[in-house]
């Protein structure tokens, strides 16, 4: 379908992978980009051929061509942004985590069914084929009753990405809003349920400042499987991935908790151990054509507004636990 969009942030993940994937759909295009800096506003706009720079998000908004909006600004400001887009008629693609707390982040998930808007969460991990692949082996018995599920996702923060990220908590910073979240819905989106209980530790070993970048929880999930998480912005050479252990198999995937279509998927069984084929595409174009379809009334985003929420109440779920030195259950507030 034609989509205009305004991008709400002049970020670096908008520059690196998602206008790509919005120019990479038929008829989407970019109207507009909001930046709080008129320098970066212009000079992002020039950079990346996007016809107007704005700094207010009034105007950004008000510009009736506008359809939809992405919004990547740091992590504070996405639920203003957000309520503005949708009181503005804009349907909304917001990065996670979704706000900075589990009640902002329903607000804005409410905002959006009351006005009858799609709003999707730009969880890239459940739209890799490498991920669905593994998936579709659970689904289809191939490691027959699932008993456990391990997430490595220690990794080392790249330079260019090392601001906010690491000394600013009013921004959203640290390792738990940042890569727990992503973790959180790729388990969501593995085992088909939600954790009801964590139990965790993090440090903030230096590189962090006033924020963790190290953490380690267990979850407890209803139906009694087993799972263990692990995300640090301070590890070079850990390299990503997952487990999936069940009582006829095990999924062992390697560097899949990346934004690439890479790693690689080994099944193994009673009958020995197969390399797992899977189609590799963009993740972030999948992401933007499922929303293009939930916007024209088919189906519903890769991940929706719910998937957001509910992937935030287990990250936040896990930094209390981390600070508090207790398991805690988690509140989803309502869903
Ligand atoms: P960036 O730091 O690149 O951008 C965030 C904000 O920082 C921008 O909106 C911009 O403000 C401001 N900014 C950028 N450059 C400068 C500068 N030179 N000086 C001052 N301010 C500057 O963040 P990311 O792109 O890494 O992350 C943005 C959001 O996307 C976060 O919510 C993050 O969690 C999420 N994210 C999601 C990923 C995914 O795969 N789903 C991957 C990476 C990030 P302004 O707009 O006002 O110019």
């Amino acid at each position: 379908m034609a989509m205009r969009w305004g991008l709400i942030g002049a970020s670096t993940i908008a520059a690196e992978h998602v206008i790509g994937a919005i120019r990479a759909q038929k008829d989407n295009a970019i109207s507009a980009v909001l930046s709080s800096s008129r320098e970066r506003a212009d000079a992002y706009a020039a950079r990346h051929a996007i016809p107007n720079a704005d700094t207010e998000l009034a105007v950004l908004l008000a510009r009736p061509e506008i359809d939809a909006v992405y919004i990547s600004t740091t992590n504070e400001k996405h639920r203003d942004q957000a309520l503005a887009a949708i009181a503005a008629g804009k349907h909304v693609l917001c990065e996670k985590p979704l706000a900075m707390s589990v009640a902002d982040a329903r607000r804005m998930v409410d905002a959006a069914r009351k006005a009858g808007l799609v709003f999707a969460t730009n969880h890239h991990l459940r739209c890799s084929g490498a991920h669905r692949a593994a998936k579709a082996l659970i689904a289809g018995g191939r490691i027959g009753k699932v008993l456990s599920m391990r997430v490595f996702h220690a990794v080392l923060l790249p330079e260019h990405l090392r601001g906010w990220r690491l000394d600013n908590p009013a921004a959203g910073g640290g390792v738990i809003p940042d890569i727990t979240v992503h973790d959180a819905d790729t388990v969501r989106f593995y085992l088909d349920e939600d954790p009801k209980r964590v139990v965790a530790q993090a440090v903030s070993s230096g590189l962090g400042q006033g924020v963790e970048d190290s953490v380690m929880s267990v979850w407890t999930m209803p139906s009694g499987v087993m799972v263990q998480s692990h995300e640090s912005f301070t590890h070079p050479f850990a390299g990503s991935g997952l487990e999936i252990h069940g009582t006829e198999g095990s999924i062992f995937a390697r560097n899949v908790m990346t934004q690439l279509p890479t790693g690689t998927i080994t099944l193994v069984t009673a009958e020995g151990e197969a390399d797992v084929p899977y189609e590799s595409y963009n993740l972030y174009e999948y992401a933007i054509a499922a929303f293009n379809r939930a916007v024209s009334g088919e189906g519903r985003p890769a991940a929706d507004g719910i998937d957001g929420v509910k992937s935030l109440a287990i990250a936040m779920a896990v930094r209390q636990s981390a600070r508090e030195g207790r398991a805690i259950d988690v509140d989803y507030e309502g869903y």
